[in-house]
This record gives structure tokens, sequence and C-alpha cells, in this order.
């Protein structure tokens, strides 16, 4: 369980000063020369030391990210890009920190970028956030003004920020459609390899980064590698933004220590589940891009990547969605099926045919008009669409059907037998 003492985020429900002398009071920008002086392997090498795996969904560790970009300078400008184009359903916690705590994420721009050699960072902000996008503008105005960034800043590194606004598209928060997006061009993911770090945005040497990742950076730097290692679990450690909605007491965002178990987790933030734990009927814990989990398997789980993996699911952006047995499950993955046929990009065949394909098959076994044996049809496209795409958006739209079909198959026949049944009946009258 996490002390507020160990909390990094001080504000996450904008009850504090938002401005940047509120974010002075809590300890933001301090001693930032002091880091910087420390050199740049230093950085790297404390956020390899604290173990932070990146907080966008993948988990990919943040230090490590970071050392993949050139040492030698070979005449291409660096980038860091901050992925702020939080669209994965049931995640809003990127959102609260533009809103409430925007200095974390400015001084960890300067502080990664001052890392990896880059002098230029552009926050690609999703559409919708107008507020969230004003605010953080608003910060980064702030410290522009106190020279805390900019060319000719006070701590002797040049650097400029930028937001850049996208347009809505769920599929710009792929990190390589993003850097299309950012470029001007229509915002369809890249091959990869080469991964950004070799050829990013305009072809530059590029990291992109979750919002989380880069605004906990600070504070790492600050009280060292050592103390967020020594929160959490080993290959799962520090602290998290959960976001939990759905059929909870209170649904809530707020920091938590990885590996919590999910009762206590529940209970704890969330006044416990709606009609108490007997109602629970089953858990999507990492956005709608992961497994669901039945209720017996979730209630010990802890909350983090390897906990989470053990119920065969993922931590994903730990947007965690609570479903109670009032729940049509059928029908609460085909509006996900829905989700990602609308949102695929159409670049690759398995996922623009198979995300149409899947969501017709979801609709009409949400009536049950459909053979039992399409149950089976159904998860081999899944198995089809798997790792046979450019981007990850083909295995989200895979995933929950395959989750569904694993522990909810009895729910799926018995409709199809009720659909006949009424249709005997039907016929009888
Ligand atoms: P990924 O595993 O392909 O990559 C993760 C990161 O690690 C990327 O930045 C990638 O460039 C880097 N990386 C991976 N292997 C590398 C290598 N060998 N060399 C250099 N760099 C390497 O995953 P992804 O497609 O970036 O992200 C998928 C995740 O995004 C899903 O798990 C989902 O949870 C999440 N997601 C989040 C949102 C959101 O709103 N936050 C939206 C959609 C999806
Ligand atoms: Fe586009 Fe889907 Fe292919 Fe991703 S998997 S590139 S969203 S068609």
């Amino acid at each position: 369980m996490l002390h507020d003492k160990d909390r990094i985020f001080t504000n996450l429900y904008g009850f504090r000063d938002k401005s940047l002398k509120g974010a002075q009071a809590r300890g933001l920008w301090d001693g930032t020369k002091a880091i910087i002086d420390q050199g740049r392997d230093w950085i790297i090498d404390q956020m390899k030391a604290s173990g932070l795996r990146g907080r966008g969904g993948a988990g990919f560790p943040t230090g490590l990210k970071w050392s993949f970009m050139p040492k030698v300078n070979d005449g291409r400008p660096h980038y860091l890009v901050v992925n702020a184009d939080e669209s994965e359903p049931g995640t809003c916690k990127d959102r609260e920190i533009l809103r409430n705590d925007p200095h974390h994420l400015v001084e960890g721009c300067f502080l990664a970028s001052f890392a990896m050699g880059a002098n230029v960072a552009y926050i690609y902000v999703r559409g919708e956030f107008i507020r969230e996008r004003e605010a953080l503008q608003r910060a980064i105005d702030e410290a522009y003004e106190a020279r805390l960034i900019g060319k000719d800043n006070i701590h002797g590194y040049p650097f400029d920020l930028y937001v850049h606004h996208g347009a809505g598209a769920y599929i710009c928060g792929e990190e390589t459609a993003l850097l299309e997006s950012l470029e001007g061009k229509k915002g369809q993911p890249r091959l990869k390899p080469p991964f950004p770090a070799n050829v990013g945005l305009w072809g530059c040497p590029t990291t992109v980064n979750n919002v989380e990742s880069i605004a906990a950076a600070p504070t790492i730097l600050r009280r060292g590698g050592a103390w967020f290692a020594g929160l959490g679990r080993a290959n799962n450690t520090g602290t998290k933004l959960f976001c939990v909605s759905g059929h909870v007491n209170k649904p809530a965002t707020f920091e938590e220590e990885m590996g919590v178990p999910f009762r206590e987790l529940i209970d704890k933030h969330c006044g416990g589940i709606r009609g108490g734990w007997d109602n629970l009927l089953a858990v999507i814990p990492g956005g709608s891009s992961v497994p669901v989990v039945p209720a017996a398997d979730i209630v010990d789980a802890p909350m983090d990547f390897d906990g989470l993996r053990t119920v065969g699911s993922s931590l994903g952006t730990a947007a965690v969605i609570v479903m109670d047995k009032s729940t049509d499950i059928v029908r609460a993955i085909a509006r996900l099926s829905a989700f990602y046929k609308h949102e695929s990009c159409g670049q690759c065949t398995p996922c623009r045919e198979g995300t149409g394909w899947m969501w017709r098959v979801m609709e009409r076994l949400v009536e049950g008009r459909a053979e039992k044996a399409e149950i089976d049809m159904l998860f081999q496209v899944t198995k089809q669409i798997e790792g046979h795409t450019i981007c990850a958006l083909g295995d989200a739209a895979a995933w929950p059907i395959q989750g569904l079909i694993k522990h909810f198959r009895p729910v799926i026949e018995a409709r199809i037998d009720a659909y006949k049944a009424s249709g005997a009946r039907a016929a009888a009258e």
C-alpha cells in the first residue's frame, strides 16, 4: 500500500495550486540544474535502476529505451515525442496529469530531452482534450517565462517544447502513426523495425514516451532510481496511476503501488464492488486491448505486469473496467469489436477485413443468431489476425474476443440455444 510520502502526483485532483508557483512549492523544478550536472549517462542509469516500465500500455523499460538513442552525433537532430493521445477505452490517467499536475510533464520533458541529446520535444495531445491542452500550454508558457526552458534558459541547455493537437483518431496513439501525423501526413502506423530511436520523426532519432512515464521522471531522478525500485516488486516496480470505471461504488483515478491485489485496490480506493464482491462478474484490467478476466481469477491477482499475465491478461494502461452480474458480457465485448472496426486504419488486410468480420459475428452472437460451430470459427479468425498485422490494433481487437470465448463460452452457447428455442416456439405458434 502506498504511503503519501511516496506519492509522485500530489495534485492529481487539482485541489492545490496548479501554477508554476504551486508546483515549485510541491518540489518540482527544484535542483533541476544539479540533475543536469550529473550528466546524461547518470540520468539514464538512474532510470534503468528505477525499473520504470513504460506507462502507455506496453511496459517497455523506459531507461533502456532512452539508452537506444545514438550516442554519436551524425548530424541529425534528436527528438523526444510525448504521447498524450490517450484514447484507450477506460483510460483517463494522463488526462489528470495534463489538467492538474502539468509541470511534472514539462520538467520531465526537459530532463529526458537532455538525457537523450534532444533540444526539441513535442507533446501530441488527443484531439478531444481541449481543456487539457490549454492547461498544458499554460504550464509551458510559465516555464518559458521563468526561463526554466527555452533557448537561453537558466539551466544552460537549450530546449524548446511544442504542443501538437491531434484530430481525434485512436490510431494516432500508436507511436509511428503519431509520428506520421506529426509530420502532417495521414496517421497510419509504420512497419517496425526500424524503431523510432533510429528512424523516427522526419527520419531522425526519436524516443516516444507516454505522459505518465515522462511525468514520473523528475521525481525518480530527484529521489533516486533505488527509491522507485523499492516500491512494488521486482520487474514491476514503483507506483502507477490506475483508473477504475464501471460497477464499483466510487469510480476513480488514483496512484497506487504496483502489485497491490485487485481486491485491496478496489476496497481501498473505490468503496468495493457495487452490490458486494459476490456480485462481481468479470474485469478488463488494462484498457480495452487486454483479455477479460472472470471474477474468480482476478480477485487475488497482483495488479502489475507479471501478476496479470498469470491470469491470462495484462496491465496495459491500468484502466480497470469492472463489470458486475448485471452486465451482458457478450454485448460488452461486441461493443469493443465495433470500436476496433471503426478505428482500424485499413492499411493491412487481416485487421481491415477481420475487425469488420469479427464485429458482424459478435453482433449475431449478442442475439444468439448463430451456429455453435461459429464460436470456434470466430476464435480461429482472432488467431489469424493476432500477430499478423502492422500494429497492435489487430491484436487488441482479437484479444477481448479470445477472453470472452475462453471464459464465457457457456453464456454464448446458452444464448444460441435460447434463440433457437424462441424460433421453434414461434414456428409452433
Ligand atoms: P510495443 O511493444 O511494440 O512497443 C513498446 C515500445 O517499446 C515502443 O516505443 C517501441 O518502439 C519500443 N520497442 C519495442 N521493442 C523495441 C526494440 N527491439 N528496439 C527498440 N525499441 C523497441 O507496443 P506498442 O504498439 O507501442 O504499444 C502497445 C500497447 O499500447 C498496448 O499494450 C496497449 O495497452 C497500449 N495502448 C495504449 C493506449 C493509450 O491510450 N495509452 C491506446 C492504445 C493502446
Ligand atoms: Fe492499420 Fe489495423 Fe494494420 Fe494497425 S493493424 S496498421 S490499425 S490496419
